[in-house]
């Protein structure tokens, strides 16, 4: 692929060139890490923004906007900065809708059996006009960059991890060993084997388990994830301990549990995993980045909210703030239900119960004791014996079935708002609920729960409509304007049990047909 020079793209208002792109390589600026890569011409080597090397002359790099149209124009990854620890590509691929949900489709489940043919079907576009698309915003086809993503993940799992190489070939989705190290050796020039010498692992890590480093673009409000989550945390499912976050998994079939903790001196997050299937990896990674909102591109929120008077402040007092995404959809949007019309702590108190008679016991380390209910036991569990009123329990119980017949699944979403819609016909389900899913299970930045009473209370507004009016000029980062307006907005003594984030503690709409707060 010929090299793109100057490359611009746009970035909600922001455009983003290599004037742009030179002044960030040239201060090794973090935040704009993973929105563009650097290819260098007398190396032939492709590096991130941050690359502790030597900086080269400005006539012999090119830049590119993702790693696969660097390898497509003949660079191979940098061994120094590792390409493949970067943070992701960033949302502003917003720009291109049909570019963000193929990508998120990608990182769920990789291409498929179909290629690109069956992505494009799934998306309801020609296979075409999505190629088009990509090489428009990415300067790769879907192919390389999923191929790109799959050569990073082996990578990361060469480097990272002391799983053996047959292994680490099928948990990367090469099939076998042969291709993967042919693989390997095209990209990199190395063979899997000199690549791991070079890694020299620090950490002995005991069999499954598994430590990765995930990077973030700076700044990252980690303190604020932690009081989020922790009033939320399902007792025996999730502990929020010592400034870590922990909580039983289960994958492939598979039971085990993952720990999260920061590392703010490298911008990264260190995730623990402990689960028996490796095969697994790639999707548990994947689900960690989304939870943690890692792909967040703080420099673009910043820009679109922090026009706002009433945001500005509360931006520059607690920068990096991000959405919390969640493990499983189907557990957080039953969370939400148990949450109608009682306190944070109630609900967790309910939750706590609910996990105890209807969760599969798990021996894990401190707190975690059970696994989240599977949809197969709640779609006929009798939820009064754990107090839940009879409605409540059966908008549970139909969630439930729904995800057993597959009417509700929250996993490959190419239409967000049809998905929204179908679980607002659970009756029970209102639109509260519908955002409060959105936001945090489909990981949809623009995403606003606009009849919440805390986020009403926090801009001193009275009606829905007034606050849908006031949150147009921050779109498409709504979610973050609320996450903000949850931390400042509704801060109250500890002892009241409602925290930041009150809006568990307001689902009167949910159940009423036609909520109106104004009255
Ligand atoms: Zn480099």
């Amino acid at each position: 692929m010929e090299a793109i020079r100057p490359f611009t793209c746009t970035a909600n208002n922001m455009d983003l060139d290599w004037r742009v792109c030179s002044r960030a390589r040239l201060s090794r600026d973090a935040r704009f890490d993973g929105k563009f890569f650097i290819g260098v011409l007398t190396t032939k080597i492709y590096c991130r923004p941050i690359c502790p090397a030597r900086t080269c002359k400005e006539s012999n790099v090119r830049y590119y906007p993702s790693a696969a149209a660097a390898a497509e124009a003949g660079f191979r990854p940098c061994l120094r900065c590792r390409p493949e620890c970067s943070p992701g590509t960033p949302a502003w691929l917003g720009t291109s809708n049909t570019v963000s949900r193929a990508l998120r489709l990608i990182g769920e489940s990789g291409l498929g059996d179909r290629g690109v043919e069956g992505l494009a079907e799934r998306l309801g576009v020609g296979s075409r006009h999505l190629r088009r698309l990509f090489l428009r915003h990415l300067g790769a086809t879907p192919l390389a960059i999923a191929q790109t993503r799959r050569l990073h993940f082996a990578k990361k799992l060469i480097d990272e991890t002391r799983l053996p190489m047959n292994q680490i070939a099928l948990a990367s989705g090469f099939g076998c060993v042969r291709r993967f190290n042919a693989a390997i050796r095209n990209f990199y020039h190395r063979t899997p084997t000199q690549i791991r010498h070079l890694a020299r692992q620090k950490e002995i890590q005991s069999e499954d388990q598994y430590i990765f480093r995930l990077n973030f673009r700076p700044p990252y409000h980690w303190q604020g994830m932690l009081d989020f989550l922790a009033p939320r945390c399902t007792p025996g499912v999730e502990v929020v301990e010592a400034g870590c976050y922990r909580r039983t998994i289960s994958a492939n079939g598979h039971d085990g549990y993952f720990e999260v903790s920061p590392d703010n001196e490298r911008n990264l997050l260190v995730a623990r995993i402990e689960i028996a299937d490796p095969q697994s990896l790639f999707f548990i990674v994947e689900r960690i980045r989304a939870m943690f909102d890692l792909n967040a591109d703080w420099a673009d929120i910043v820009e679109t909210l922090g026009n706002d008077p009433m945001l500005r402040d509360r931006l520059e007092a607690d920068p990096g703030l991000r959405v919390p995404g969640c493990w499983n959809g189907f557990e957080l949007a039953t969370r939400a239900i148990l949450g109608q019309q009682v306190t944070v702590k109630g609900a967790t108190a309910l939750a706590g119960r609910l996990v105890t008679r209807f969760g599969k016991p798990f021996r894990g380390p401190n707190g975690l004791t059970h696994l989240f209910p599977e949809p197969e036991v709640l779609a006929d569990a009798k939820l009064a014996t754990v107090g839940l009123t009879a409605a409540r329990g059966e908008t549970i119980r139909a969630l439930a079935r729904g995800v057993c017949d597959g009417k509700i699944n929250f996993v490959g979403i190419v239409d967000s708002e049809a998905f929204l819609c179908r679980l607002c016909e659970i009756p029970g389900i209102g639109k509260w609920t519908a955002y409060y899913v959105a936001m945090r299970a489909l990981g949809e930045p623009d995403a606003f729960p606009s009849t919440d009473l805390g986020l009403l209370r926090a801009m001193n507004l009275t009606s829905s409509h007034e606050l849908e009016r006031r949150s147009e000029t921050w779109r498409p980062w709504r979610a973050y304007a609320a996450m903000y307006l949850w931390r400042f907005g509704t801060r109250r003594p500890p002892e009241t049990g409602l925290l930041p984030g009150s809006a568990d503690n307001y689902r009167r709409q949910d159940v009423s047909p036609a909520p109106s707060l104004a009255q």
